[in-house]
């Protein structure tokens, strides 16, 4: 087949560009980079072997070289590992196939920082390319385990690459960089010296478990020296707490995880006895954009005896922990294990309850010992823990434990359910939380004017997740979780010295009638009308009944496809509002009080206005609401 030129991808262009003009500070990285491509090549062709007994490959001797040549100028990463077809060069390496590079784009324009912009290179996997920022020319040589022919694709980063193939490729791949020239005054970026070269494998890449060998310069003596082995090949995981530093997980984290920042907390994990594994989770500092996204890649880097047999094994955690990174190494599971056969496995449920406990254990221990950090923690991903309130009933008082949430009580500092438990009033029973799309707009309904006129605090709920976990977990150590836009508020059993019960009688039998009026007026739309526990300000306001679904849930259903019907809502007054009481006077006075049902529909339609909603009829809102204005001018 004969050389063909192709270009990049738009996208891929850019990268490059950017590349080649390298914002990077620590232009260290491209050899961490391509050892860490080098290594995962080597991990596919061990389980593809594993695998598949008749692959024609050879894995006895699996390794990571580097090689220089300082005449030439040039730094060849080597591999034996799995290689890659003609078409798949041309698919992995041409094209950027990630959809998340737009965002990269972007975010690397705003990244104001150097270590902002050199840790996105590893995030969004466009490792490959970060060899342009050392060299002016790079080509590749590789070889699919199990294929007789090679490729070579070579490009000088400019806007095309060309492809050909090549009879006499060892299987895997070769990264050949023709490195730019040496700049005198800077004699730190060196990268043909062996010294730098030690320097960085040591740095990023010593826990990498191929040997990564730095091949000698052809000397004048007879017999070559050996290839050095410049990484421990010590999986961190297995070596004694106390030997391993900080650094040396959070290189580990970045290895996995693919973010550049360091993770927020580590965690370890030794199980001895008959299922004998051990665990290095971490907890990142920031939830990514895609958290809640179907595509999500979620799952732990699972070994067996460590070696590494899947990569995204998500029956190692539940969906709740799905924003957790880390390896598990398991020392009685077979090589051979398949992912619908490990979602079976009594172990693989045994170490999930077993590393869910701990995660929980670790972010209750974050919070009693560093706050801020917890604070971190909870902003970042509560939204995700709060879906475990649902589906892990067995760790819901964990959960709860580790909870917190926004309330009135402060503006800025969130609240556990036991400080708000401590802090209820005398003769207050239940819990009061109120759920919408954000504090402000909670803060200006008018379900919490009463409880704000008292002082009685509410939880503010803005997740949506909150909708469904409130119904579910019901309460708390005892104490009913109760909506205060939801039936009755039960505000009568907490003292209030404005109150004055009598008042309140007679003006039940007052309103009797009107009430009762309204609510055949409009049975159509409302389930019952009512006075009000709740209002001080407004005239009036919506409410669901204790056991029906909220707007927003019936809306969240529909979204999710599923049918559900209307429930009908209950509709109270204040009778302390002038409209509501002008109303009722009327009523009383008149016979005929056809005249009034637009003013009770209107009342109905500015209580469902106040709670966000859309009134019945809006054009005919709009009209009654105009002509009424006009006739105050
Ligand atoms: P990433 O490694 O984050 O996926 P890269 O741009 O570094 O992004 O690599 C793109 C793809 O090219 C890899 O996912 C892999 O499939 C392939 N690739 C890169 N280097 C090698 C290698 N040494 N051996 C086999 N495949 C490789």
């Amino acid at each position: 087949m004969p050389t063909e030129t192709l270009e990049f991808q738009v996208e891929a262009r850019q990268l490059l560009q950017l590349m080649i003009h390298s914002v990077y500070s620590n232009k260290d990285v491209f050899l961490r980079e391509l050892v860490s491509n080098a290594s995962d090549a080597l991990d596919k062709l061990r389980l593809a072997a594993l695998r598949d007994d008749s692959l024609e490959a050879d894995t006895s001797d699996l390794h990571i070289d580097i090689e220089v040549d300082d005449d030439a100028r040039t730094l060849t990463v080597r591999d034996n590992g799995i290689g890659m077809s003609y078409d798949e060069v041309g698919k992995l390496i041409g094209t950027i196939a990630n959809s998340g590079t737009a965002a990269f784009l972007k975010e690397l324009k705003e990244a104001q920082d150097a270590a902002g912009a050199e840790g996105l290179i590893g995030q969004f996997g466009v490792g490959f390319y970060s060899g342009f920022m050392v060299a002016d020319e790079m080509t590749l040589v590789t070889r699919r385990a199990g294929e007789s022919g090679g490729t070579r694709w070579s490009s000088r980063g400019e806007g095309t690459y060309t492809l050909e193939t090549v009879a006499d490729a060892p299987q895997g791949t070769a990264v050949t960089l023709h490195l730019k020239p040496a700049d005198p005054e800077n004699n730190l970026h060196d990268y043909t010296s062996a010294w730098k070269i030690r320097e960085i494998v040591k740095r990023y890449s010593d826990f990498i478990t191929w040997p990564v060998r730095l091949v000698p310069k052809p000397g004048d003596g007879e017999d070559t020296p050996e290839p050095e082995t410049l990484n421990s090949m010590k999986a961190l995981w297995a070596r004694p707490r106390e030997e391993v530093s900080d650094d040396e997980y959070h290189v580990l984290y970045k290895h996995v995880s693919h973010d550049w920042r360091d993770p927020l907390e580590t965690v370890r994990l030794q199980a001895e006895g008959t299922f004998e594994y051990q665990a290095l989770l971490f907890l990142p500092e920031h939830a990514p954009a895609d958290l809640f996204t179907r595509d999500f890649r979620r799952g732990l880097q699972l070994y067996v005896k460590r070696v590494l047999i899947m990569d995204d094994c998500e029956a190692l955690l539940p969906s709740y922990l799905r924003f957790v990174k880390g390896v598990v190494d398991a020392q009685d599971l077979s090589l051979n294990v398949s992912r619908e056969i490990l979602q079976q496995d009594r172990h693989i449920r045994m170490i999930q309850r077993r590393l869910t406990k701990k995660v929980l254990s670790s972010v209750k221990e974050m919070r009693a010992k560093d706050p801020d950090k917890y604070a971190t923690f909870w902003r970042e991903f509560g939204a995700v823990l709060k879906e475990g309130l649902l589906s892990d009933p067995d760790n819901r008082d964990a959960l709860l434990a580790v909870a917190s949430f926004a309330s009135t009580h402060s503006e800025d500092e969130p609240t556990t359910l036991q400080s708000y438990v401590e802090r209820m009033k005398d003769g207050q029973d239940d819990i009061y939380y109120m759920t919408g799309e954000s504090r402000r707009s909670i803060e200006n309904s008018p379900h919490m004017e009463a409880f704000q006129a008292r002082g009685i605090e509410v939880l503010l709920l803005t997740d949506p997740v909150d909708e469904v976990w409130v119904d579910a977990v019901g309460e708390f150590e005892g104490k009913r979780l109760r909506s205060v836009a939801k039936g009755e508020t039960g505000l009568d059993a907490v003292p209030d010295d404005r109150a004055d019960d009598g008042e309140k009688e007679k003006q039940a039998e007052e309103y009797a009638g009107l009430l009762g009026w309204m609510k055949e007026q409009l049975a159509e739309d409302l389930k019952d009308v009512r006075l009000s526990t709740r209002l001080t300000v407004s005239p009036a306001c919506v409410v669901s009944d204790t056991h029906d679904l909220t707007p927003a849930l019936e809306n969240m259903y529909r979204a999710m496809g599923q049918e559900v019907p209307t429930a009908k809502r209950i509709l109270e007054l204040n009778p302390g509002h002038p409209l509501v009481r002008h109303l009722n006077e009327a009523y009383q006075e008149r016979d005929d009080r056809s005249g009034l049902v637009e003013t009770a529909a209107l009342l109905r339609d500015l209580a469902v206005l106040a709670e966000g909603g859309q009134p019945k009829e809006p054009a005919r809102f709009v009209k009654a609401v105009a002509e009424r204005l006009e006739r105050t001018l």
